[in-house]
């Protein structure tokens, strides 16, 4: 399966100071092989946005990333460690790492407040004064404050993700992993969301995020993956692949959008 000339051999965005590198990484579910000889690299502050059919690989890939799935074949590099060696404590980079899903982020049993300081105390150990001093100065910024000590079912879907994406940068990972995070939601609480990741992409959050909303992507990432059949088919920047797609399957992918 590794009968490449090399770990991102063909990649100009191959880089050794990457925050998180993807080689060669393989992925299958029974018979079926979800990602096949995945490549990808992540630099400090970079915004990239993964595309891709429904069933292309994306939350796959993302899984894989944030250690929620194991691979087969292939590396995950987090800074300069192998984070796909199965003997890493999978714990511990997980608390190094936020991840947004489309759905069911919060835990429903459990204030807003408390959603968002359960990682710094349980994982990071930081006091609970301390935990809640910082959630309440992050949900106050993205207008939620008035919303701590309620439960997560008396929020707005977008006030969800909003939280959701609180508790993932609460930690201050080094990477954000999102998962098409305003799929689930009602197109008038997208935007609310958007703004966050954009706000966020602005003060050089290191972001990777599976997206369907190409204008956003347009305008927020550094880089667009595209991602077909476990295969990253193209990537480049916004202007390049959404202007000039060089690929017959990435041309065939985005006239779904125009
Ligand atoms: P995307 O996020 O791009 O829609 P996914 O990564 O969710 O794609 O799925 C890619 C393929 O892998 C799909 O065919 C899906 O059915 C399959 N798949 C994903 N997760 C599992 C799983 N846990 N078990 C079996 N098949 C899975
Ligand atoms: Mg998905």
């Amino acid at each position: 399966m590794t009968d490449t000339a090399g770990p991102c051999a063909e990649s100009p965005y191959a880089s050794a100071s990457a925050l998180l590198r993807a080689d060669d990484v393989w992925k299958s579910f029974g018979e079926r092989d979800v990602l096949r000889g995945v490549s990808l690299t992540l630099a400090p502050h970079e915004v990239v946005a993964l595309i891709g059919a429904s069933g292309s690989g994306k939350s796959t890939l993302l899984r894989c990333l944030g250690l929620l799935e194991p691979i087969d074949d292939g590396q995950i590099f987090l800074g300069d460690e192998d984070i796909s060696d199965p003997r890493v404590d999978g714990n511990r980079v997980r608390a190094r790492l936020g991840a947004v899903f489309q759905s069911y982020n919060l835990f429903p049993h459990l204030s807003v407040l408390d959603n968002v300081t359960l990682a710094s105390r349980v994982v990071h150990r930081i006091a609970k004064k301390d935990a809640e001093a910082r959630a309440l100065g992050l949900l106050e910024r993205v207008g939620l404050a008035g919303f701590a000590r309620s439960h997560p079912d008396r929020l707005s879907g977008g006030q969800q993700q909003r939280a959701a994406i609180v508790r993932a940068i609460a930690t201050d990972p080094e990477v954000l992993l999102l998962d098409e995070i305003t799929s689930a939601l009602d197109p008038e609480l997208v935007g609310e969301v958007l703004e966050l990741v954009r706000a966020l992409a602005g003060e050089g959050t290191t972001i990777l995020m599976a997206t369907h909303e190409m204008a956003f992507a347009r305008d927020v990432a550094d880089r667009v993956v595209f991602l077909d059949e476990g295969v990253i088919v193209e990537e480049g920047s916004p202007a390049q692949l959404f202007a000039a797609p060089r690929q017959d399957r990435t041309r065939a992918f985005l006239a779904r959008f125009s």
